[in-house]
Order: C-alpha cells, then sequence, then structure tokens
C-alpha cells in the first residue's frame, strides 16, 4: 500500500518536474527566439509581460526586464491607441487575448524627446502565452504627409492647388447639408495680368503670382482654405462664412492688393466674384455662381466685388 503512494507521489513529482521543465526551456526558447526580431518584441502571459527584446528594452531605455518590470508589469502602460474613445482594443487587463490577432493596431510609445507611432500586432502562442511586436512606422508617416503635402501644393506659389481645392469643396458641401451651415466661395483673378508678362516678361509674372499669394494668404482666417484655381485665378473657401461677411473680406482683399507695392509692376489689381452655397448646388453650379460674378466685376470696369446674388 505504502508502496504503491509512494510510487504515485514520485510519478507526480516527475511529471511536475517535467512540466516545469517544459515551461521554463519554453520560455528560455522564446526569449532566445524573439532576439532574432528587429522590432520591438514583447512575450507576455495573459496579463504581464515575461520578455522584451534589446530593441525594446534599448527603445524604453531600461538595461534589462527587472529595471523595466520594476516600473510597470503592464505593456498598456507604455503604449497609447492612436484610436477614437469608443473603439479601443486595450480595454482590460487581459486584452491581449481579446484583441483580433490580424488586425495590426495603431498605437504610439512617447519617450522623453521623441513620440513614435507603431503597428502593433498580437500572436498567440499558446494559452498563455502571447507575443507583442511593435513596427515603427514615423518615417513612413513623415514620408507620406511629405508626399501629400508636395500633392496638395501649387509648385509656384505654395498654396493649395485645385485638386486639393476640389477635395474641400466637396467635404464643404457635404457637412453643409448635413449640418445646414453656411460657407461662402470667393473666385478672384488678376486684372490685365497678361501685359505684365508682356510688358516685364514671365519671369516678372511668376513673382507676381508668389506674391499675391503670399499677400493674400496673410491676410486670411486660419480656417480659410486658399487655392491657385489655374493661371491667375485664386479661389478661397470661407466655412461658416455668409456671403456679406464674405464680400466684406473681398473687399479688405481687394483694397490690400490695391495699395501693395509689387515687384517692378508695382500696382497691380483683382476682380472677385462671391458665391454662397445654397442647398441642393453641386461644386459645378457653386463655382459657375462664382465665376458669373467675376465676370459681372470684370466687365463692369475691374477691381471690384460682384456677388452672384445681385
Ligand atoms: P483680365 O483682366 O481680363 O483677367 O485680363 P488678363 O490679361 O489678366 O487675362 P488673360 O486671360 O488674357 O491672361 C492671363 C495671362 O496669365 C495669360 C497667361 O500667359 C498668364 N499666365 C497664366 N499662368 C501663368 C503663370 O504661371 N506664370 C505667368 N508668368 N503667367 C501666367
Ligand atoms: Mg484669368
Ligand atoms: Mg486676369
Amino acid at each position: 500500500m505504502y508502496l504503491c503512494i509512494s510510487f504515485f507521489l514520485l510519478m507526480l513529482l516527475l511529471l511536475f518536474l517535467f512540466y516545469y521543465y517544459y515551461k521554463t526551456s519554453f520560455d528560455q526558447h522564446l526569449r532566445t527566439f524573439i532576439e532574432f526580431n528587429n522590432d520591438i518584441t514583447v512575450i507576455t502571459d495573459r496579463m504581464y509581460m515575461l520578455a522584451m527584446n534589446q530593441t525594446g528594452l534599448r527603445f524604453f531605455g531600461q538595461k534589462d526586464m527587472n529595471a523595466l518590470l520594476s516600473k510597470t508589469r503592464y505593456l498598456s502602460k507604455l503604449i497609447t491607441e492612436e484610436v477614437a474613445e469608443d473603439n479601443r482594443y486595450i480595454t482590460s487587463r487581459t486584452w491581449v487575448t481579446k484583441v483580433d490577432k490580424n488586425q495590426p493596431i495603431k498605437v504610439t510609445i512617447s519617450r522623453p524627446t521623441v513620440k513614435q507611432t507603431f503597428m502593433m500586432h498580437v500572436s498567440k502562442i499558446n494559452s498563455r502565452r502571447y507575443m507583442v511586436t511593435f513596427r515603427n512606422i514615423s518615417k513612413t508617416l513623415a514620408e507620406k504627409n511629405v508626399m501629400t503635402q508636395i500633392a496638395e501644393k501649387d509648385e509656384l506659389t505654395q498654396i493649395y492647388n485645385r485638386k486639393k481645392f476640389n477635395t474641400a469643396l466637396s467635404l464643404a458641401i457635404r457637412e453643409a447639408t448635413v449640418y445646414a451651415t453656411p460657407f461662402t466661395i470667393i473666385l478672384f483673378d488678376i486684372d490685365h495680368f497678361k501685359s505684365v508678362n508682356d510688358t516685364y516678361g514671365h519671369n516678372v509674372g511668376d513673382k507676381v503670382l508668389i506674391q499675391m499669394s503670399a499677400l493674400v494668404r496673410n491676410l486670411l482666417r486660419g480656417d480659410d482654405l486658399f487655392a491657385r484655381w489655374g493661371g491667375e485665378e485664386f479661389i478661397i473657401l470661407s466655412p461658416s462664412t455668409r456671403e456679406n461677411d464674405a464680400y466684406e473680406l473681398a473687399n479688405r482683399l481687394r483694397q490690400e492688393i490695391e495699395r501693395f507695392p509689387f515687384a517692378h509692376v508695382k500696382n497691380m489689381t483683382c476682380s472677385f466674384g462671391v458665391a454662397e452655397f445654397s442647398a441642393g448646388d453641386t461644386a459645378a453650379e457653386l463655382i459657375q455662381k462664382a465665376d458669373k460674378a467675376l465676370y459681372k466685376a470684370k466687365v463692369s470696369g475691374r477691381n471690384k466685388v460682384s456677388l452672384a446674388d445681385d
């Protein structure tokens, strides 16, 4: 009987030792494995961090895992999820068990001097081990921002181009339709610009376009969108603005342009057409209204502001 119990206990002990050995050697293998990854890589159980590779420890400025764990055992304390409040993945201490394993999550990690953006990916190793990797996308994002900025800007004047204006106009129409908020566009065109090119040459003409853009840009509010519509025509989208206020703005711009001492040519004037969005207008219809108003300003003597509704 005693022999039987002893044998049973011995087997139990052996089983336990085997399990312990298996578990520690498995974790040891994981620790070795994550060092092969160049991205920040973390091994967690269902709740706590167990290991982080050297890339990660270096990023967080920790000399080893113990130093990191003395600060926090929760990975979620080191990262900030970059999503709307009601759409978070990191919502509980066992979040690694719940997140979609095929869906990378955008997070930022703030270090004292820099904040960087990562795509975080969670993989399930087994029911108690999860691997979390972070791919740094800050550089890609910065490059993308530069590319977007280049794509939105007019090369000569460095204000927005027609493409960007059209996108903003579509958005403004959608917003005005949903929230019934007003907005107005101002289309303006330099008077007798051809004679600048003819008299002083194309380079001087270009300089006038650059100076004109800078002058108007500095006179506008931060939320007015100012773009080169083409050639010597410019366009402004003034959000939350009624036709009368936009008329005042256009008239102020007209006066400032009239008295600005442009290089070489000295005096320049512009003609303005102002049109407020009416429910049901398409982008093309609204532009056409402004264009008609601009035409009126031209034929009535130039250096004038005309309203579409007059
Ligand atoms: P109006 O008062 O009726 O507007 O007369 P205008 O001479 O300004 O109009 P017109 O349409 O006859 O001429 C516009 C000129 O603008 C012709 C074109 O060569 C010039 N232009 C268009 N884009 C540029 C540019 O990027 N640089 C320069 N220098 N000139 C340009
Ligand atoms: Mg023109
Ligand atoms: Mg012109």
